[in-house]
């Protein structure tokens, strides 16, 4: 079934509160998710959605304001002019139309997968050349917080079945960190699931690298499965002092957005692999490009998204289902209080994706805030 040209572009917002805010390094205090949605129609009337989350400038460097700004000033009326319909096409314009705005890109991207896929009756993870997983194991995270309520929310993840957990660190002084690293080893030493668990940690930049390679000394007897941007993003000589400074793997986050930062990752060295994601890649097809290079690199990576709704959370689970991500951090909504999505579940500390076409999301659409509809009517 040949694909029709995209012939209506409806932009949204929804603010998403969190039942539990969170802080680490270089979020700040998150208390809600500031939601962008695009909903794509073909010339056929096949609808798919789209979701990325606006406010994380620590991440991106975008703002909600600015991704919409990129949707309604330029990419959504040139694309409609432009009645396009395949995936390459589409990309490439948008590229041509603007330079970076990856979030405004990825949701487009994003939304346009959903469209090909229903257009097909399979989900994206079939379009993707994935199988038919249907259940992705997830790893829990644990942001900052006194060293017994990380004991507890351990002691919560390994009773739901979630056997690998990453911590935020980089605290001053760092006998904080190590306070709490000592409560959840504890924790996963003295419970049943604990004996085959893995601890990871995550300094989201947090550390200058002499200080990173100090740190990490100390908190190296945790026994880490990996370690997650000691330093700044920019730092690529300080990310490969701590690599070869330290015995476990160094993975880039903040430092891995676009293609061309992960060929700069993979020639300089700088770290042993990569936390990939759909908001800093610029979409499904340029995610799905980048694992394939760290494949060829012959370098591990895993798939993680940012606090999101459950849409977004679907749809960085299909691209895990399509790939070998040696962990994933795709549990994205489950913070989120009330949300405008159905479709997921959670079992077993696994996520489980719909058997339905696309995405297999349902949205309700009265919960969303409408911002922008072409053509306009
Ligand atoms: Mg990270």
């Amino acid at each position: 079934m040949s694909p029709a040209p995209i012939a209506r572009i409806e932009i949204f917002r929804a603010d998403l509160a969190l039942a539990e805010p969170f802080e680490h390094a270089s979020s700040g205090r998150i208390d809600r998710l500031q939601e962008i949605l695009v909903k794509l129609t073909d010339a056929d009337g096949i609808a798919g959605w789209g979701e990325m989350r606006g406010n994380v400038p620590y991440v991106t460097g975008e703002t909600p304001g600015r991704v919409l700004a990129a949707l309604t000033e330029v990419l959504a009326p040139r694309l409609l002019e432009a009645r396009l319909a395949s995936l390459a096409d589409v990309l490439a314009f948008m590229d041509k139309a603007i330079l970076g705005n990856a979030t405004a890109k990825a949701v487009v991207d994003v939304a346009l997968h959903d469209v090909i896929a229903r257009r097909l009756g399979v989900p994206v993870q079939a379009l993707l050349g994935g199988g038919t997983a249907r259940r992705i194991r997830f790893h829990g995270t644990l942001p900052f917080c006194p060293p017994e309520e990380a004991a507890n929310q351990a002691r919560r993840y390994l009773d739901a079945g979630v056997t690998k957990i990453k911590v935020r660190v980089a605290l001053r002084p760092v006998q904080r960190d190590l306070a709490r690293l000592e409560a959840i080893r504890r924790v996963l030493d003295d419970h049943p699931a604990g004996k085959d668990a893995l601890l990871a940690v995550d300094a989201n930049q947090g550390w200058r690298p002499k200080e990173a390679i100090g740190a990490l000394r100390l908190l190296e007897r945790f026994d880490l499965a990996w370690i997650e941007q000691p330093v700044a993003a920019g730092d690529l000589a300080g990310m490969r002092a701590v690599k070869e400074a330290v015995a476990a793997p160094v993975i880039a986050d903040e430092s891995c957005g676009t293609p061309q930062e992960l060929l700069r990752l993979i020639e300089t060295r700088a770290v042993d692999g990569f936390h990939f994601k759909l908001c800093k890649a610029g979409g499904i097809r340029r995610l799905m490009g980048m694992i394939a290079t760290a494949e060829a690199a012959g370098m591990p990576y895993m798939i993680g998204q940012m606090d999101e709704g459950m849409l977004a959370t679907a749809a960085g689970l299909n691209c895990a289902a399509a790939a070998n991500p040696f962990s994933c951090e795709l549990w994205g909504y489950q913070r989120v209080a009330a949300q405008p999505f159905t479709g997921l579940k959670v079992e077993g500390g696994a996520m489980v994706l719909p058997d339905a076409p696309g995405f297999g999301i349902d949205v309700d659409e009265a919960a969303l805030t409408p911002i922008a509809d072409f053509p306009p009517g």
